[in-house]
């Protein structure tokens, strides 16, 4: 990937920002793991490594190991069962761990990228992945959602210099976990449409370019959707090149906008409330799909259905909120809410901006049949029984998810638009 063709071409950005990255190389090809070390000399990382693993990505990687010691590398196995959250717990053993090295690198997807991409933020040593699995767009992050006291919490971390993916183990990864990745692709249409309403209606700041650098990856995504679960180099390779463009995204714009929107804090909620009852959810990308069905539904009904002249002010029902999300959420979720995010704006720019939000949501939302015909073909999940998430849990991660964050979103607006959101429909359940 031309990572410095991409950085060129946003020099000078009209949105007055610049645009960087720390990422040195992102190479992804057939035959990549024969070459990963030589990669990794090239770009300056370190010999004496702590790598980081579970039992599935090592298998995946094959003789990386035996790779790495061919040249030159000092290193030590980090061995995971088979790690599926990023609890703060495991970026402190890693930070244990890494005194003796100088660099870390991770080889997998998701939370072990997570907590590694935390653990050599906060150490200060070199950090690299080697992807397993096109399955999720954190790979080129630079901060790292983590699991503490059960709350999910985005902290500022590395990003790693050098991302390597051998198309021919992504291809390999299972097809569930290539599905979630395009799950996870799809749900960047509401994130850009989320970002420009905020930017609209309370003045965050928005560039158009950012967004163009999502969207271009988005559209490749689309146009692969038919040979997602299938093991085809290309494919694997072009989807995990576009998780990658998005999390350079994220580094560009300094925000996780230009990939998360609603539905990814819908699925956060989802997830907190699970493993607060012990339970470990589904795949990231695989609920950040479903959440992304469930969203453009109720974004078009409230388009649809809402009346300017009914714009009322805001009058939440503090109480009701605290109580869903329980008393081992109740002091995050105070502090993301005072101020609520909504004095960042007034019915009267809402009621002015109102037909512009509606535009934004139409060009950049798809069409119901269109979105599930797509993640169909990708073999993507868009029902809540599929993510094992009851009705229950459904309905109310759709109608309370805003208020763990603080961040405008069309759904946190919900409440000051006078109409009557349909959060039942929206996640696809029906009758009473
Ligand atoms: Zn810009
Ligand atoms: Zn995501």
């Amino acid at each position: 990937m031309d990572i410095t063709g991409l950085v060129d071409r946003l020099k000078n950005c009209p949105c007055g920002r610049e645009h960087t990255v720390n990422i040195r190389a992102v190479e992804i090809g057939s035959g990549i793991r024969e070459r990963a070390g030589e990669i990794l000399v090239a770009n300056g990382f370190p010999s004496k490594i702590l790598v980081v693993a579970d039992k599935n990505t090592i298998k995946a990687s094959g003789n990386l190991p035996e790779i790495l010691a061919r040249d030159g590398f000092g290193f030590s196995l980090k061995l995971y069962d088979d790690l599926r959250t990023a609890h703060m717990t495991e970026v402190n053993n890693i930070i244990a761990l890494l005194g003796g090295f100088d660099g870390v690198l991770s080889v997998g997807s998701g939370s072990l990228n997570d907590i590694c991409r935390l653990a050599a933020f906060r150490a200060d040593k070199a950090f690299a992945i080697f992807a397993t699995a096109p399955s999720m767009d954190g790979f080129a992050s630079d901060t790292a959602p983590i699991t503490d006291n059960n709350f999910k919490v985005s902290y500022q971390a590395r990003q790693p210099s050098v991302i390597m993916g051998d198309t021919e183990i992504l291809a390999a990864a299972p097809a569930e976990l290539k599905s979630a990745g395009f799950g996870d692709m799809i749900a960047k249409c509401i994130a850009i449409a989320d970002w420009k309403l905020s930017h609209l209606i309370t003045g965050e700041y928005y560039c158009e370019n950012v967004a163009n650098v999502t969207r271009t990856a988005l559209n490749r995504v689309i146009s692969l959707a038919g040979k997602v679960t299938q093991n085809d180099e290309e494919t694997a390779g072009a989807i995990m090149e576009a998780l990658v463009l998005t999390g350079i995204a994220m580094k560009f714009g300094q925000s996780s906008r230009p990939a998360s929107g609603a539905e990814h804090v819908v699925s956060h909620f989802w997830e907190i409330k699970k493993l607060e009852q012990g339970i470990i959810s589904d795949f990231h990308g695989k609920k950040v799909g479903v959440a992304t069905v469930m969203i453009n539904r109720l974004y078009k009904q409230v388009c649809r259905d809402a009346d300017p002249s009914l714009f009322t002010e805001e009058k939440l029902d503090l109480d009701k909120i605290y109580s869903v999300y329980g008393k081992n959420f109740i002091d995050e979720v105070k502090g993301y809410n005072s101020p609520a995010v909504t004095t960042e704006t007034s019915v009267a720019v809402i009621r002015k901006s109102w037909d512009e939000i509606c535009r934004i949501m139409q060009e950049d939302l798809p069409s119901e049949e269109e979105l599930l015909s797509l993640m169909r073909i990708a073999g993507a999940a868009t029902t809540l029984p599929e993510i094992a998430v009851s009705g229950e849990l459904g309905v109310s991660g759709l109608e309370y998810h805003p208020y763990m964050r603080h961040r405008m979103t069309l759904a946190r607006l919900i409440p000051m638009l006078g109409v009557k959101a349909d959060y039942r429909k929206a996640a696809g359940l029906t009758g009473e």
